[in-house]
């Protein structure tokens, strides 16, 4: 899980390369590296730490010169984060460079083979053994380049996204994917190869994604031929034109990405509903829906596959798919889901739910639910991922490109799209009256306001956040539709701030839990007036009475918790089935300011990555 970026063509690469690999550090950021071709010589600088690091050690160790370049920021999965683990790695010769996203599970076997046959190895990765593979088999077959790649993959096991590179052969790279993504910038007489479009997207709008298992000799001036890696049968390529624009992965403004993400909300869930709730007519279409309408009215059971955040966002659909659909819903971790043989029946919709769309334990999961006959729908926020490919029908989130590796606009616009997907399925199976219907969309329309409104708490919320930066541990209750808040408030403090946090139904503090809060306890209660408010007040008793700090969310114009609690967060009144959309809203305050507070890394904390394209 990590960023590659490669360029070739007349412009100087090392620019290019490292503006790529800090827009992509949100991918891995454990260590950096580049390798420069000049026209003669192969310099590398490698380092331990964030792309920052690695600029100042290319500025002592490199030349920084040369038109061609591959780099990569890196999120270790095999090897401790250190220079020498650090992408690219060469191979024994020397002539032959590799970056590397993905993991080679047979490497250990493919790398005894090379050493009885004399290799040695600096690095302990997995990418290493790759390129010596490749230089072994390119030597053996007497083969080019291209070809050795492409015998190469075939006996490996695993998942990658590569940049190969032959110092001899300065005019071309080779590239292959499987299981992790790859794009392909088109320009003139250059080319731009990346994880994601963003390093390139100044450059050029066109571009191309590779399949699983496909690969390509890119060569400027030349046309990209892209074959299938199995059979070398050639693929004609979708060169696609980038509707993504520049302001949208820059920070415009915030202090952090998480911080700028948090304000979009109320965008973002506008652009979620464009075209689809339409509050005029009185109707909600997703066209994902529309055309399956068949399998999902016949639906037995709805499961959710997700993986952190989104599975959260996924419990919280449970409720409101089997309110609104009385559909029976199940929610499963996708990494528990694709190892234990689940039951799955034909007529069973999996919804898939991932940011990215790119999670390699939802994917795996997605092709499990396929391979035994179930219909599945994907809620993704990148366009042409693999996940949108990879499911029979799917809805964007439209949230636009999320940096902070904290999940915040991507978990709300998740649960917008699937509320909309149940209300719509709702009216369709008539299990919902139109006058509620009625009333769910015009509260929907007042969401972003509403969330516009609640974003003005932040002084307030920092002023609560300075009293409990200290805290080691903090508790978040919350019932029904907001108990997946809570979980997902702990998820974001533990993420960023580092500070151990647990959700829990708010019922359930009294089998275990109640017995962690004293005075230095900070318990973070969802009490909105809707709800078993009544049951929430009786919890913010038992916590008081045991003298834990009270931190509650509750409706504009509550006075009963207000007696009790340390602190209110207010937040707009609403359904309550849409209420998770605004509680959520303080609780991504709080840990973004407690963590700023505490000096963490906000939008890249330690040992996590972006998206998490390996198992
Ligand atoms: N498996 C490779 C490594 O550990 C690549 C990991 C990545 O995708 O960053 O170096």
């Amino acid at each position: 899980m990590c960023g590659i970026v490669g360029y070739i063509g007349h412009r100087e690469a090392y620019p290019i390369i490292i503006s790529g690999l800090k827009r992509l550090e949100y991918r891995g950021y454990d260590s950096a590296g580049i390798a420069l071709y000049d026209g003669n010589d192969l310099k590398v600088a490698k380092t331990k730490g964030k792309v920052s690091d690695l600029i100042e050690k290319s500025s002592k160790e490199i030349t920084k010169t040369g038109s061609i370049g591959i780099g990569h920021t890196r999120w270790a999965t095999h090897g401790a984060p250190n220079d020498v683990n650090s992408h690219p790695h060469a191979s024994n010769s020397g002539d032959l460079v590799i970056v590397h996203n993905g993991i080679i599970e047979n490497y250990e076997g493919l790398k005894k083979e090379l050493m009885a046959r004399g290799y040695t190895f600096k690095s302990d990765t997995d990418t290493e053994v790759l390129i010596n593979l490749i230089e072994d088999v390119k030597k053996k077959e007497n083969v080019k380049l291209g070809k050795a790649v492409q015998i190469a993959l075939n006996q490996v096991i695993g998942a990658y996204a590569i940049v190969v590179f032959d110092k001899n052969k300065p005019n071309e790279f080779v590239i292959a994917r499987l299981g992790s993504p790859l794009a392909v910038g088109i320009g003139k007489d250059e080319f731009f190869i990346a994880s994601d479009a963003s390093p390139f997207l100044e450059y050029t709008k066109n571009a191309i994604y590779l399949e699983d298992e496909e690969m390509a000799i890119v060569r400027p001036g030349k046309e990209i031929k892209v074959r299938k890696i199995k059979d070398d049968s050639l693929v004609v390529p979708y060169v696609q034109e980038l509707q993504m624009n520049l302001e949208e992965i820059e920070k415009g403004g915030y202090e952090h990405f998480m911080l700028k993400e948090i304000h979009e909300q109320p965008r973002a869930i506008r652009d979620t509903y464009r075209g689809r709730l339409l509050s005029n007519e009185g109707i909600i279409k997703m066209a994902g829906v529309e055309d399956n309408m068949k399998t999902f009215l016949n639906a037995n059971r709805i499961i959710i596959i997700a993986c952190g955040t989104s599975w959260h966002a996924g419990l919280v659909a449970e409720y409101i798919f089997e309110e609104f659909t009385r559909i029976p819903v199940e929610v499963e971790y996708a990494s528990e889901f694709r190892y234990r043989n689940p039951v799955i029946y034909e007529n069973d919709v999996v919804i898939a739910i991932s940011q990215s769309g790119e999670t390699a334990d939802t994917l795996a999961a997605i092709k499990l639910a396929k391979s035994k006959g179930a219909f599945v729908f994907g809620v993704c926020n990148v366009v042409g991922s693999s996940i949108a490919r990879e499911t029979h029908a799917g809805a964007y989130t439209h949230a636009g490109p999320e940096i902070g590796v904290a999940s915040t606009k991507a978990f709300t616009t998740q649960i917008t799209v699937l509320t909309l997907m149940a209300l719509r399925l709702a009216r369709a199976k008539g299990t919902m009256s139109s006058s509620v219907f009625r009333s769910y969309l015009y509260e929907l329309e007042l969401i972003p306001q509403k969330i516009e409104e609640l974003l003005k708490v932040d002084e307030h919320v920092k002023n609560i956040a300075k009293q409990y930066l200290l805290s080691t541990n903090c508790l978040y209750l919350g019932r029904g539709y907001n108990f997946p808040v809570a979980l997902e408030g702990a998820l974001k403090l533990k993420e960023i701030s580092y500070i151990h946090a647990e959700g829990y139904p708010a019922a359930e503090m009294k089998h275990g839990p109640i017995a962690l809060i004293d005075d230095r306890m900070p318990v973070i209660v969802i009490a909105p007036s809707k709800g078993h408010y009544e049951k929430v007040v009786s919890n913010i008793q038992e916590i008081k009475s045991r003298k834990g700090k009270i931190i509650a969310i509750v409706t504009e114009g509550d006075t009963a918790v207000k007696e009790i609690a340390d602190h209110v967060i207010e937040i707009p009144d609403t359904e309550e089935a849409l209420s998770p959309l605004l509680a959520t809203i303080p609780l991504q305050l709080i840990s973004y300011y407690i963590a700023v507070m505490r000096n963490c890394n906000v939008d890249q904390p330690r040992n996590l990555a972006k998206s998490v394209t390996v198992e």
